[in-house]
């Protein structure tokens, strides 16, 4: 492959931008998906074209209808909408390739007609043993083209005893060159690629011959993808040339990696949108840490909506390089989006969580601790909330982080409650001395600033920390959490009180 300068414009004159994502439904929408979508949906927004969903599901045994609605699902979330396609349907469907065999059916039987493709009968074991051959000695495998010249009769007779076959390309030996609006001028050498297989059978086309039927009846104008199928392209090309279609412009955007350099993959961690929807990152901050993944707008701006971004995103200034994967910056962004958004939608977004953990029980009229049984307001949780927004990077760590909330008792080690060498005795008599204190107020004067009032001649006279690291550790039962103020604020005056007493009694 050799790759020059940029040629060709990006939008040709009076061309209508029609672009496409067309994943196949063989597992949870990789996060490389979603950006390949984004970057088309970027496009088509910002050139007044149209962005199209298309299912590539001829692999039977391998797409399956559960990963087709991941793939919606999670695209909806991002709120990369598409104008045409499954569920939207549009004047260029069916939209899902298991609904369009028919088409290719004709495609396939008109390129066997004109011997631009032949029928391969060879067994799997032989194509596996002449490719175990040219691989020892050093050959890139291909096919040797055993059936490209079999006489028509020598067809019909294998056909007639059905016998097993596949279609293949008759691939002429030149150079295919095309100026990629990424990478420049691409150029590949068919003889590298050989007679390969486009067809299982009539009606069952593999992913070479029906994307491009697809592209050309779908009139897409840009084929924006990932680099992975630039060595597809080259076929695309030829099969583009034998049924007389006009070749859409291509953009191959690099591959994500991950920070050793190797292609990003599940071992690496998360990799389907759906698991980083269900850890609890915001879809703001996904398509925010995607679009960076190969495209910088050149300016000092960080953080992207999604309309900012159809007014500034560039497609001639994505890279060329792969794109590393930096999980700790995603988890930035989301702590950001996080940080900004409303307490009272923030707390609708961490329900799920508390009631996964089995924190909380929807009743009719709000909550219940299932724990406790008893009734959690509204008012509490948001401030609950409120008092680990800055903290959390992820939905899901709200459980962990306000657990102490929802607990009866805390369950500690007494040797936690001694601030410095201060002894038991002092510990305890400090602690009395705050509980006689709060005994006398009203339960409803039970907030972080009245109480901190309230408290702070106690404190003074006692030692700050003296008083106060005990006080925090009767409450939380924790090495670290939000001060005792803020605990008594949201559990109230009779927790308060009890926790306290268990602490003293603990002394
Ligand atoms: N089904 C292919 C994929 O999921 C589509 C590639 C293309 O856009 O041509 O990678």
């Amino acid at each position: 492959m050799n790759a020059s300068a940029r040629q060709q414009p990006m939008i040709l004159p009076n061309q209508a931008v029609r672009v496409r994502i067309a994943p196949s439904p063989t597992g949870f929408m990789h996060i490389g998906t979603a950006r390949t979508a984004l970057f088309n949906y970027l496009f088509a927004k910002k050139h007044g074209g149209k962005f199209i969903l298309r299912i590539e599901d001829t692999d039977v045994s391998r797409s399956e209808k559960k990963y087709e609605k991941d793939i919606i699902d999670g695209l909806q979330w991002l709120g990369i909408n598409w104008d045409e396609g499954v569920l939207i349907n549009g004047d260029y469907g069916p939209y899902r390739q298991s609904e369009r065999l028919e088409i290719y059916e004709s495609y396939i039987k008109s390129l066997l007609e004109k011997n631009h493709a032949y029928y391969c009968f060879c067994a799997q074991e032989e194509l596996e043993a002449i490719k175990q051959d040219q691989m020892s000695r050093g050959e890139r495998p291909h096919y040797p083209g055993r059936c490209s010249n079999l006489t028509k009769e020598e067809i019909q007779k294998n056909l007639k005893i059905e016998k097993d076959f596949i279609i293949r390309i008759r691939m002429p030996l030149k150079k295919v060159s095309f100026n990629d609006l990424i990478r420049g001028k691409v150029e590949f050498d068919t003889e590298l690629i050989g007679d390969v297989a486009i067809a299982k059978s009539l009606n069952q086309p593999l992913y070479n011959l029906a994307v491009v039927i697809d592209d050309e009846l779908m009139k897409v104008s840009h084929v924006i993808r990932g680099e992975e199928h630039i060595s597809n392209t080259t076929i695309q090309l030829i099969l583009c040339e034998y049924m007389e279609f006009d070749p859409p412009t291509y953009a191959h955007i690099p591959l994500i990696l991950a920070q050793d350099r190797s292609k990003l993959s599940k071992r690496h961690g998360a990799v389907s949108v759906t698991e980083y929807r269900k850890e609890g990152y915001l879809p703001e901050a996904v398509v925010n840490f995607m679009v960076l993944l190969g495209w910088n707008p050149g300016t000092e701006q960080e953080f992207f909506t999604l309309d900012e971004l159809i007014k500034t995103f560039d497609l001639l200034k994505v890279q060329k390089a792969g794109a590393i994967f930096n999980p700790d910056k995603l988890k930035w962004f989301n702590s950001h989006y996080i940080k900004n958004k409303g307490v009272k939608e923030l707390l609708n977004l961490c329900i799920p969580y508390f009631i996964q953990e089995k924190i909380l029980e929807k009743t009719t009229g709000g909550f219940k601790n299932p724990k406790t049984k008893e009734l959690v307001k509204e008012s509490e949780l948001e401030k609950i909330i409120l008092l680990f927004k800055e903290r959390m990077r992820v939905l899901s760590e709200i459980t962990k982080l306000s657990e102490i909330f929802f607990i009866d008792l805390p369950n500690y080690d007494k040797n936690l409650l001694r601030w410095k060498e201060l002894d038991f005795k002092t510990i305890k008599s400090n602690l009395l001395s705050i509980r006689k204190a709060l005994e006398k107020e009203d339960s409803s004067y039970f907030n972080r600033d009245y109480l901190s009032s309230k408290l702070s001649e106690i404190t003074k006279k006692q030692g700050v920390g003296e008083t106060l690291w005990p006080l925090r550790v009767a409450l939380s039962g924790l090495e670290a959490s939000p001060g005792p103020y803020e605990i008594m604020d949201v559990i109230g005056k009779e927790k308060t009180i009890r926790r306290i007493d268990h602490a003293i009694d603990m002394l």
